[in-house]
């Protein structure tokens, strides 16, 4: 049996790896004669940034070499309070003046050969050219309130004129199918309130849904075109007996899916109960109606699960794992459909070590105490490569599917793994890109027009219960205001020229956002980690919208829509 280590080590045992490979991946992209300082730079930045100071000696040791004495580490906390960065490499220039004669090794972070009596000089042009990467200028939390700014701004121009008028634009066009659709999936949003601050998230700020009006008529407008309903959101723990109200109530639906941060499951009893008024709600459906199943998600990866220290250095999960371990084996007798975790893609995914270290080792060992263990794991990986985050130019497959046989004292279930990117979006755009696995190669054979196989951007509807209906793939795009208009607002997926574009990831987005904005349109260009984050980020601002609308209305591709 393996034991639940203390948090204490898998925070340095995490954390050595992420500064391993954050270095790594500044050392590759900046490989020039200023490159070593840099890297010494960015390491010592990082650790005053990430790592609470009573561990930075112990994580910082990740980066030692038996071949370097004084070691990397001790450099890189030398003044680590007090001493500008330009005292600091002055300093660093000094030791490495006096140990250039002895230190033969050829480490990845080996500076340049120091050449005498031009100090002053270089350490400024250093500085100069460490100041120009912006890194770690601003502190994390400022970054976060003018992103979270941003946010608030895009969430308020929800519904505003500029989509109003993008309404009216769409409405007035005649086509020849007036028929409502139906779709594979629909979405309903309870609320979008959540207590935790993880760093992946694509929200800091969520517009306050109060006062809502009665879920009915959504929950029947759902029923009618779908078979398959996702609660989603923030934290929907206090939404459980409207789901519940959904699998009783709503007889076309046969997938009631929702997706969980675990916190609900703070104790055994409380995972027994979460799934006990699963089957309940079930038990409630008449014959007549259709057989239904739930797919219980389960948030797991390194960001819901991640140790967090205080100012005093005491450490916590943000979600604990053991909190996961219970709602799966709460979960391993039910027959009421199934459980999945829903993981983010890291460096861990190129190989079966995933399985193993991580979260994934850290819920292993908190099954384990309980008496349950992970048997076989049957795994798929994605169908095209992938660049590793912490060494571009590298690629490989990697997983992003698993069957994980759980075994327990006496029974044994199948749990879903289903492990996606993240894109650099809300929170996570303040993320390292050496932390998660995005879409470069992707992206890249996208905009050259390679026509890469992908899937298309997710057009299905996303329901408020505050009736803004929106996409799965951009929860900013709004399509009207179901307590307004009803069921009208659906006959708008036939006509609406820019879901179209967006569904067939339709490069003619870029030109018209280009024509929109040529500045803006580069800054996202640049800073986009996947095609679908692009065509998110394109289409966030309201004026944007209305444009790029009206450009594909005027430069039509397949689809003829005739202006009423
Ligand atoms: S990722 Fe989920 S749990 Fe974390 S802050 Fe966002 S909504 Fe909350």
């Amino acid at each position: 049996m393996s034991a639940v280590k203390p948090l204490d080590a898998h925070y340095i045992q995490w954390h050595a790896r992420r500064l391993v490979e954050a270095v790594r991946r500044f050392g590759l992209v900046h490989r020039d004669e200023d490159g070593g300082f840099l890297i010494f730079l960015f390491a010592r930045h990082w650790l005053i940034r990430e790592v609470h100071p009573h561990y930075r000696l112990q994580v910082a040791r990740a980066l030692d070499t038996p071949e370097r004495d004084p070691p990397v580490s001790s450099w890189l906390l030398h003044q680590v309070e007090e001493g500008d960065d330009a005292a600091w490499i002055g300093m660093l220039w000094d030791r490495f003046a006096q140990n250039s004669q002895t230190d033969t090794t050829p480490a990845r972070l080996m500076p340049p050969p120091v050449v005498q009596g031009i100090k002053e000089q270089r350490v400024g042009e250093l500085i100069r050219r460490w100041r120009q990467l912006g890194l770690f200028m601003v502190p994390y939390q400022q970054e976060v309130r003018r992103l979270g700014a941003v946010e608030r701004e895009v969430m308020r121009d929800l519904g505003g004129a500029d989509d109003r008028e993008r309404i009216g634009l769409i409405d007035s066009l005649q086509v020849a199918d007036q028929s409502i659709p139906s779709w594979a999936k629909m979405a309903l949003i309870p609320r979008l309130a959540c207590p935790e601050s993880c760093r992946h998230c694509m929200f800091i700020w969520r517009p306050p849904m109060k006062h809502l009006p009665d879920p009915g008529p959504l929950l029947a407008t759902i029923n009618q075109r779908t078979a398959n309903l996702l609660f989603t959101g923030g934290d929907l723990t206090g939404e459980l007996d409207l789901f519940h109200h959904a699998i009783a109530t709503m007889d076309q639906v046969e997938t009631f899916a929702i997706l969980l941060n675990g916190q609900l499951a703070h104790t055994r009893a409380a995972a027994d109960d979460f799934f006990a008024a699963l089957h309940r709600a079930l038990a409630r459906r008449p014959r007549s109606f259709a057989r239904a199943r739930v797919v219980v998600q389960i948030s797991l990866d390194e960001y819901h699960q991640e140790i967090l220290a205080n100012r005093r250095g005491e450490l916590r999960e943000r979600i604990p794992v053991a909190h996961v371990a219970r709602l799966l084996i709460a979960g391993a007798g039910w027959n009421g459909g199934t459980v999945a975790l829903v993981h983010k893609q890291n460096s861990l995914n190129f190989s079966t070590l995933l399985f193993q270290h991580g979260v994934l080792g850290r819920l292993a060992a908190e099954l384990e105490l309980r008496g349950w263990n992970i048997g076989d794991v049957h795994w798929l990986t994605s169908p095209r490569s992938k660049e590793h985050p912490a060494q571009p130019g590298r690629q490989g497959g990697v997983i992003r599917e698993a069957q994980l046989s759980l075994v327990g004292p006496a029974t044994a279930a199948t749990v879903h793994f289903i492990s996606s990117c993240i894109d650099a979006m809300g929170r996570a755009e303040l993320m390292d890109r050496s932390e998660y696995v995005h879409e470069p190669l992707l992206l890249e054979s996208w905009l050259q027009g390679a026509s890469p196989v992908m899937d298309p951007f997710d057009t299905d509807p996303m329901l408020w219960r505050n009736g803004n209906v929106t996409l799965f793939g951009a929860i900013h795009l709004w399509m009207g205001h179901f307590f307004e208009e009803g069921d009208r607002i659906f006959t708008r997926w036939h006509k609406d020229p820019l879901v179209a574009a967006l569904a067939r990831m339709d490069l003619r987005v870029l030109t018209a956002h280009q024509a929109w904005n040529a500045r803006k349109h580069h800054e996202l260009v640049q800073s986009a980690t996947s095609p679908h984050g692009l065509m998110h980020a394109m289409t966030r601002d309201s004026a944007a919208r209305l444009f790029l609308t009206r450009w594909l209305l005027t430069h039509p591709a397949e689809r003829v829509l005739i202006p009423s």
